[in-house]
């Protein structure tokens, strides 16, 4: 090695003087392990730069990248963002917020020891299984109930209970991707089930599922097609009437609800989704669903049934790898407590983010408006109609009337999308006719403050690039 080589690379700071630099240690938000781990990323990339030629850059410089890299690193990976997408379930920002009063039963046992398995009647071992099921059956009127840890679990579980080894009868029509890779056909093979396809991708009638039945037949499927929807010439065979059906053969019906829903809608203009207390009056011998869809509540599977069959489920070697965690459950309770009440509607941001009237929208839609406006000029922000949408496979295809607030900012809105997305806490807007609009529908409390001070900061950043300083945005 040249000794100007070996000079260049011991003028750079040692990873303890770093540590130990008062600029870096009166950060707060620079825990001293973040510092350390920055510290060495930074001194490494320098290492290579003065390898290929390059001068050692300055202390103040490095302090300030190290700075830089400690926030990164102690910056919760997992942290709130605003949904202004007009997605209410929006599988990819953690579905439903949770309820106030679910939240408040997660601090509650959180961090206390709690009755978890705990029979306090009785003195000894419980089971966690009771806990959510008596005010499931209450809501939907099933016979039995268990919790799972999400509805692709519960699915997987009730074929291995009902059919392993053994053949399940299905809709072609129905045999569906739900997303990040839950395929239907998948499912039923690692459950051990030979598929037997039905009907056609359009039109499936009940003769079709009475003619594939044979000696092997251990179960008739029913499945939500979820964010998917076949229109013009289609024909599907109504729960009731595969019902009957599996009664006429004595084979259990299930279905796979998807995002299911405790609420009927329709009254608030969104019609055709049964709620799961019709689908269990149906007759259906089992019935799942998720937790975290249009329930509103915390990540869980659901699913509800005759009594024989849910205590299979409970006893079967996978219930235990798919449990749910008592804050699941906590948070659960809380949310169902919340349907029993009554409030439901009011208490659960996803079911009021739903339902809310036109009115309220426009208002908060002209009230954001108003503060953007004092931000920045007039010309780049306009109250436009949209389509807000459900999200979470429920409702395919059906588009709900909105206001949005729509800005063309220069520069783009691409450039405004990413810098609102690389904003702490990041806003999450949609692109649409070279506008970025926002949609209040989804917008939770405090999140119009959030909003503005990310707008703020773009105009800011471009005033300062006019200025010709070089931040760049
Ligand atoms: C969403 C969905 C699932 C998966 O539910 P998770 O709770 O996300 O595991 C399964 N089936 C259908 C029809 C769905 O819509």
């Amino acid at each position: 090695m040249d000794g100007g080589l070996n000079r260049r690379l011991r003028a750079l700071p040692a990873v303890g003087e770093l540590l130990n630099h008062a600029e870096l240690q009166s950060s707060p938000a620079c825990p001293r392990w973040a510092i350390a781990g920055g510290a060495r990323e930074v001194l490494s990339e320098a290492r290579s730069w003065i390898r290929k030629g390059g001068d050692p850059p300055s202390l103040e410089t490095i302090v300030g990248r190290v700075r830089d890299r400690a926030l990164e690193l102690a910056a919760p990976r997992l942290a709130r963002v605003v949904n202004a997408t007009g997605v209410v379930i929006h599988t990819n920002l953690g579905r439903a917020p949770l309820s106030p009063a679910a939240i408040a039963r997660v601090v509650e046992v959180a961090g206390t020891y709690s009755n978890l398995e705990y029979d306090l009647a009785r003195g000894r071992r419980g089971s966690r299984h009771g806990i959510a099921a008596d005010l499931l059956c209450r809501l939907t009127g099933a016979e039995a109930a268990m919790v799972v840890n999400n509805n692709a679990a519960a699915v997987l579980l009730a074929l291995g209970v009902l059919a392993t080894g053994r053949e399940v009868v299905v809709s072609r029509g129905e045999l569906v991707e739900i997303g990040g890779s839950f395929r239907i056909p998948d499912i039923l093979l690692q459950s051990g089930c030979r598929l037997k396809e039905v009907g056609t991708t359009n039109r499936t009638r009940l003769e079709d599922y009475a003619r594939a039945v044979g000696p092997d037949t251990a179960l008739l499927l029913k499945v939500h097609p979820s964010n998917f929807r076949v229109v013009g010439f289609t024909e599907s065979v109504a729960a009731p009437n595969l019902v009957d059906l599996g009664r006429k053969l004595g084979l259990p019906v299930m279905e796979d609800l998807g995002s299911g829903c405790f609420l009927d809608l329709a009254p608030h203009g969104l019609p055709g989704e049964p709620t799961a207390a019709q689908s269990v009056a149906a007759g259906l011998d089992l019935v799942t669903m998720s937790g975290d869809k249009l329930l509103g509540g915390p990540q869980a599977g659901i699913l509800l049934g005759r009594k024989e069959i849910i205590a299979a489920c409970r006893t079967h070697p996978l219930a235990r790898a798919i449990r749910v965690d008592k804050m699941c459950l906590a948070a659960l309770e809380g949310t169902l407590r919340s349907y029993l009440d009554g409030s439901a509607r009011d208490d659960i941001p996803a079911l009021a983010a739903l339902t809310a009237p036109m009115g309220s929208i426009d208002v908060r839609a002209r009230a954001l408006k108003a503060r953007l406006v004092d931000l920045v000029p007039g010309t780049w922000v306009s109250l436009e109609r949209d389509q807000s949408r459900v999200g979470g496979g429920a409702f395919p295809a059906r588009e709900i009337p909105t206001t949005v607030v729509a800005i063309r900012p220069p520069g783009g809105a691409g450039r405004m999308e990413a810098h609102l997305r690389r904003h702490r806490p990041p806003v999450i807007g949609r692109q649409r006719d070279g506008a970025l609009v926002l949609d209040p529908r989804t917008l939770l409390e405090g999140d119009e403050d959030i909003i503005v001070s990310a707008v703020k900061s773009y105009r800011t950043g471009l005033e300062d690039e006019e200025a010709g300083s070089g931040s760049s945005l």
